[in-house]
């Protein structure tokens, strides 16, 4: 089968998208605002920045790399301030680069204004190029600069929530956004609410974040979600009004978070991630019952769903693949190269385990079937008799264009090939998928509200305009090995 086997190695593979924080109400803000991007992590890998006011300037510090890497005491000190709005980031368009680094910054007439983006537009192109003809001039290649330029050209609306409204009135596509001027925060969500955002208490002030887990970190209380269309304000003293963006008829919260992104620890409308995951795992068990000994997870992502599987299917579950969590970007390889080099230095399988056994080994996704094919050979040589592969989604179809960095279309290997192919490729003795229903019943939910386009190829906000960007606009991501 003509596909890309090459080994991806370390960390070099798709990655997912990013995470925002806001924090208001409180002299240590950008502290906060650490340690809530620090745990969510898991949302962006690439850079990181968090920019504090005081109500007279703007402070900001931003860079590549992790965020314990970016912040020490003596950062977080030079950002003082009641508000800080962070940000965490893995480029899903834009250049890998420092420009592009949010949070971002802009003073307008009587303002300051700072902005941190999750989710990607489908019209920034167009509406750049729009803007550039009239004269404006980006610094950025993100597509977050260009809400910020709308929102400055909103010069007819008074209070910042107005300004906001008009400058996302035309704006399409994935968006939470975290956003702080001198005096309040503001949190929004688009319509569809493919991205999730909350609210929370903390001490005197309040949190919003990508994910609840930060509010566990920082001893803050959820309150609520951030609705889908909702523009939140939260002045210093506490007072909070919100105004609608115009209403859709179904929303589209990405159903990809429950299955992969978020951490299990977090709670998505209502929802604890891990549960969901679980129920996942024990719903592909109904689906797809394997004759085994054993069930095994990929580690991490395949955990919850494994001991939903293994409980389900009433299996005992072991750590057959143990992960190495400090994988870095690169390697010095010996000059004679390693077998399976690019999956062993992430994932090792555990001797004496496999020996003779027949293996149900679960994990959430494949993608391009790079990792499952090295893990077959793997547990084949560690002494596996059977390997059943089994997948808690449906088979990865499409490119995400709401935030989560996929590879094209043409890499995914189930967009190209049937399952009986995927099978014969990956070396497995058997291959299920769980189905889009059983996703759903897992979910709790109906399938009408949800993004599920990765599994489907039916884009609900629609896809973004090709239209050709000037070279300099252009990204200059060099295409993701495959693992
Ligand atoms: P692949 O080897 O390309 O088939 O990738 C499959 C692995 O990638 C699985 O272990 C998934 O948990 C993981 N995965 C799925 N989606 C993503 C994503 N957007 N970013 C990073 N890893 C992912």
């Amino acid at each position: 089968m003509d596909l890309d086997a090459s080994e991806i190695v370390g960390d070099d593979r798709i990655k997912e998208e990013c995470a925002v924080i806001g924090v208001i109400g409180d002299s240590e803000a950008a502290n906060y605002c650490y340690l809530g991007l620090f745990a969510m992590q898991h949302r962006g890998q690439e850079g990181a920045g968090i920019v504090s006011t005081d109500g007279s300037a703007m402070y900001a510090h931003r860079d590549m790399g992790l965020v314990a890497d970016v912040f020490d005491e003596a950062a977080i000190a030079r950002l003082p301030g009641y508000c800080a709005v962070g940000h965490t980031r893995y480029a899903t368009f834009g250049t890998k680069d420092w420009q592009n680094l949010q949070p971002l910054v802009a003073n307008f007439a009587d303002n300051s204004f700072a902005i941190a983006h999750n989710g990607n537009l489908i019209n920034a192109n167009e509406i750049r190029h729009q803007l550039e003809a009239d004269g404006a001039i980006f610094s950025a290649t993100t597509d977050t600069e260009v809400v910020l330029h709308l929102v400055a050209r909103a010069v007819k609306q008074k209070t910042i929530a107005e300004k906001v409204a008009a400058g996302l009135k035309d704006v399409r596509g994935a968006y939470s956004l975290v956003v702080t001027t001198y005096n309040r925060m503001i949190a929004i969500r688009d319509p569809a609410g493919v991205r999730p955002l909350s609210l929370g208490k903390l001490g005197n002030g309040y949190i919003v974040a990508s994910e609840t887990c930060a509010f566990d970190l920082v001893g803050a209380t959820f309150i609520r979600e951030i609705e889908p269309g909702e523009i939140l304000e939260i002045t210093k003293d506490g007072e909070m009004n919100s105004t609608f963006l115009p209403k859709l008829e179904n929303t589209a919260f990405c159903v990809f978070e429950y299955i992969y992104f978020a951490r299990p620890d977090s709670q998505l409308e209502g929802k604890n991630v891990y549960s969901v995951r679980k129920a996942l795992g024990a719903e592909l068990a109904k689906e797809h019952p394997a004759d085994a000994d054993l069930v095994i997870p990929v580690p991490d992502s395949g955990v919850p769903s494994s001991i939903g599987y293994a409980q389900e299917a009433g299996l005992p579950m072991e750590f057959g693949l143990i992960r190495n969590h400090y994988v870095g970007r690169t390697f010095i390889e010996p000059k004679q190269s390693i077998r399976d080099f690019g999956v062993r230095v992430k994932l090792n399988a555990n001797p004496g385990v496999f020996e003779g056994k027949r293996v149900v080994v679960v994990d959430d996704s494949i993608v391009r079937g790079t990792t499952c094919r090295k893990l077959v050979k793997m547990l084949r040589g560690a002494g596996a008799k059977e390997i059943h592969f089994r997948i808690s989604s449906p088979p990865t179809v499409g490119s995400c264009h709401y935030g989560i960095d996929t590879p094209s279309k043409d890499e995914l290997v189930a967009s190209k090939y049937q399952l009986d192919e995927i099978l014969e490729y990956i070396g497995a003795d058997s291959l299920g998928y769980l189905s889009i229903e059983g996703v759903y019943r897992a979910v709790g939910e109906e399938r009408k509200s949800y993004c599920d386009a990765c599994f489907s190829s039916e884009y609900r906000l629609g896809l973004p305009q090709q239209c050709e960007r000037p070279a300099h606009v252009r990204s200059n991501r060099p295409k993701s090995k495959a693992k």
